[in-house]
This record gives structure tokens, sequence and C-alpha cells, in this order.
């Protein structure tokens, strides 16, 4: 049966031009909803949304978040913030307030608004983990003071306010923890492992691995995270997470050169760097969880995905 107009729901997707949240605005009109993508252009691109614009159910807000801003909506997806480690400590102080001022702005606006709002916090909050792999009850091993705390501090610190609205305000929240996740729209100059690695790799440049190559990731698509974000929005209202999202397949930086290098067929070689301070050694997540609540795991095996991926990139370097 098609959508009509009574399970029409009005979405806020904050972050909406980057690049999980254009895959997302994608999918929640293609489910036939209408879609205000609200976005400062920080680290997203108008290339992202360019397909959706002429949509008539598909609307765009330039606003930066810091600042309150107050509409009708039924659901809200808050995904404003930079993600890669590059952009997020160009501007720290920004990034806090992005991650903490945004999360009280859209708190405020569902409480408003009666709306039900999904918080995308991240793997981050685990820090550097003790604990393999990481499960939701793990409390987390982050630097305060460190360079990548104030995307860490700044999620954790929207964590406690989303729980701190649904306890005092009833406001009806949604936190889920987002793993590594990679795909088409990532941009090319991102800094992530994933989007560098692909573009060195087709252009027959060094590789640059950061430390000594052993430090690990677990790598989601990002159709499979979207997947992820909508059933936990859609799931029962007494289930607020957080929750772990993530594919669990868990490689070393350098098996994941040795992949792109193979898929690309490419002439690179590889150039160790330092290791960025305070760099994770382990991450992978446990999806028990997801599992046994929303009935989720990740489908798409990581060639699938790089392949992709891959074919994007390629796309990207013919046009410029
Ligand atoms: P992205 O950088 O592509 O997207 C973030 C978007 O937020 C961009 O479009 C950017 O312009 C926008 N933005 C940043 N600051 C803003 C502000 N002050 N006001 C309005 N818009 C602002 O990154 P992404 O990978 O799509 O990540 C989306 C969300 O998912 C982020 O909250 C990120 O922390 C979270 N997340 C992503 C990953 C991942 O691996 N991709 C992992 C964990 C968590
Ligand atoms: N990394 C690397 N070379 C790069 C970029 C990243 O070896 O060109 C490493 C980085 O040190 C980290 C891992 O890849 O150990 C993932 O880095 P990314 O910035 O993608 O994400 P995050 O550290 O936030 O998981």
């Amino acid at each position: 049966m098609g959508p009509n107009f009574f399970d029409t729901a009005r979405i806020l997707v904050t972050g909406g031009a980057g690049f999980l949240g254009s895959h997302l605005c994608e999918r929640l009109l293609a489910q036939g909803h209408y879609v205000i993508c609200l976005d400062n252009y920080f680290t997203g691109q108008k290339r992202n949304i360019l397909h959706l614009l002429g949509h008539t159910s598909f609307e765009v807000i330039r606003h930066d978040l810091v600042n309150p801003i107050f509409l009708e909506v039924d659901q809200i997806y808050n995904l404003a913030c930079p993600a890669s480690p590059v952009h997020y400590q160009y501007n720290p102080v920004k990034t806090v307030k992005t991650a903490v001022m945004g999360a009280i702005h859209m708190l405020g606006l569902a409480k408003r608004v009666k709306a039900k709002i999904l918080q995308a916090s991240t793997s981050e909050v685990y820090g550097d983990p003790s604990i393999h792999p990481q499960k939701e009850s793990y409390w987390g091993n982050v630097n305060t003071i460190g360079l990548r705390a104030c995307y860490d501090e700044g999620k954790r610190c929207a964590e406690t306010l989303f729980f701190d609205y649904y306890r005092q305000n009833k406001v009806n929240i949604r936190v889920v923890r987002i793993f590594n996740t990679y795909g088409p729209r990532m941009h090319p100059n991102d800094g992530r492992v994933i989007s560098n690695f692909i573009m060195q790799a087709l252009r027959n440049e060094p590789i640059t691995i950061f430390g000594d190559g052993l430090q690990t990731r677990s790598f989601c698509y990002v159709d499979d995270m979207v997947e992820g974000l909508v059933r936990m929005m859609n799931g029962p209202d007494d289930f607020v997470g957080p929750v772990n999202l993530g594919n669990p397949g868990e490689y070393s930086m350098l098996e994941l050169a040795e992949n792109v290098i193979r898929l690309t067929r490419s002439k690179s070689r590889l150039e160790f760097q330092p290791a960025p301070m305070d760099d994770p050694r382990r991450r992978q997540p446990d999806i028990g969880l997801a599992k046994e609540k929303l009935g989720w795991e990740p489908v798409v095996k990581l060639q699938e995905g790089l392949e992709k991926t891959i074919t994007y990139f390629r796309e990207i370097l013919g046009r410029a």
C-alpha cells in the first residue's frame, strides 16, 4: 500500500546535506514523508541533495544549529555535527557548541511541538575502549582534555541532555551510537580513512597509514545505517536506547589499505605517518541489542560497499 496523508510525517533532518543526512533524506522522501533538510554547509554540500531539490515534499533551510529555530515537525533526526576528526578539530569550540547547543535547541523544539527526536551519537563515547567489543553498558574511556574531546565529550553531553529531557520533560527520544559508516557522498577531502585511502589509491598516491596500521575499525555501509536509523525512530516507545549501530566486521587499517589497493588495482605504496593523539586502538560494536529490539543487522559486506564507494569516487575524479 502506498503512503497516504495520514501516515505522512513532517520530518526535520539536521545535517541533511551531509553524507549520512542526504541518504536519510532520500530514504524518508521515498517513504512518502515531508522532509525538511537543515544545514549550515560546514562539511555538507548542496551537491549531495541536488537530486532532491525538485521534489515537492522536500525543503531546505540554511541554518546554524548553535542558534535556535522554530518549526512545526513530527520527527527530528539530529545529525548536524562534523564527524571527521580533521573537521571537528578545525574549530573545536564550535564543535562543542554544535553538539551541545544543537542538542538543547532541538530538544527544546521537540518538547514544544511534541516531536519524536533521534540523536546521532557515536562510538566515540566509548573513547579508546578497554572493553572489546563495545556494549551499550560500557561507560567508556575518554580523555576529557585531548584533541578528540570536543567531539567525544560534546556527544556525551548531548546524550546526557537527551536523557534529562526524557526524564524531566517526557520528550520522546531515541539515541543511537553510530560506528564508522562509509559510502557514496562522503566528502573526498573529508580526512576519514575510507575516503582518504580510496582517493589516494585512485590517484596512485601513497596510502597514508597513521601509526603502525594495526589499529582496528568496523565499517558499516551507509544503506545499512540508514535502515537502522529509521527502524530505531519507528521502534517501540519504551526502547529509547542508547543502541549501537554498526557492522561488527573488524579490520586493521593495514587490511583496509590492502583491500582498497586490490579493488582499485592501484600502484600506491604505503606511507607510515605518526599516529594522531588519542587514536582508539580497537573498535567493534556489539550489536546484540539492535538485533534483539529492532531486528536489525547489516547486510552489505565490506567488499561490496567498497566497490560502490570506489565507483562514486571515480565519478568525482572524472568530473574534477
Ligand atoms: P557530515 O560531516 O557529512 O555531516 C554533518 C552535517 O552537519 C554536514 O552537512 C554539516 O554541514 C552539518 N553541520 C555541521 N555543523 C552544523 C551546524 N552548526 N549547524 C547546522 N549544520 C551543521 O558527517 P556524517 O558522517 O554524515 O555524520 C552525520 C552525523 O552522524 C554526525 O552527527 C556524526 O557525529 C554522526 N556519526 C557519523 C559517523 C560516521 O562514521 N559517518 C559515526 C558516528 C557518528
Ligand atoms: N587513518 C589512517 N590514515 C588516514 C586516515 C585515518 O591510518 O589517512 C586511521 C586513523 O588513525 C584511525 C582510523 O584510520 O585509526 C580511522 O580514522 P577516521 O578518521 O576515519 O575515523 P575515527 O578515528 O574517528 O574512527
